[in-house]
């Protein structure tokens, strides 16, 4: 099977990377740290272990909040980029961050219980909106799109 690459980075261009292989459905995470770094909810979808190549990581800084999850963003312009769960766990990307819109959509809504109350879940997802949802689907079990 063909796996297409794509691109993407940072507002200032000080972060650049590429992605080859297939990406994973997205992931929208409410949580209230996600809200502290984008003033909203958080989509990111993922690459498989080892398929991110950072190729300009002036920018790069990570920043973790306490647990497994490491937040890769620009020093220089602030641009939320990268999740890090570790090396053999899927690396999240920020969706915003490609350059072109990969033809991916939200499959889950994560931690929706700490939902910002500025804004509307999105309609059409009922199921997503449960709270619980976030126990019952693993973040792993959700689909890899040759995109
Ligand atoms: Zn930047
Ligand atoms: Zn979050």
């Amino acid at each position: 099977m063909e796996h297409h690459k794509h691109s993407g980075g940072c507002m200032c261009s000080g972060v650049r990377y590429e992605v080859t292989g297939p990406l994973r459905e997205v992931i929208a995470c409410h949580c209230r740290e996600c809200q502290q770094a984008s003033s909203n909810h958080v989509t990111a979808t993922a690459a498989k272990p080892g398929k991110l190549k950072v190729t300009d990581d002036r920018g790069l800084a990570w920043y973790s909040h306490g647990g497994a999850l490491n937040r890769g963003f620009c020093k220089l312009c602030g641009s939320t980029l990268f999740f890090d769960h570790g090396k053999e766990h899927p690396t999240g990307i920020a969706v915003g961050s490609f350059d072109t819109a990969p033809a991916l959509h939200v499959a889950v809504h994560i931690y929706t219980d700490e939902a910002g109350a500025w804004y509307d879940l999105p309609q059409g997802d009922a199921d997503a909106r449960d709270t619980e949802t976030w126990q019952k689907t693993s973040w792993h079990d959700l689909k890899w799109l040759d995109v």
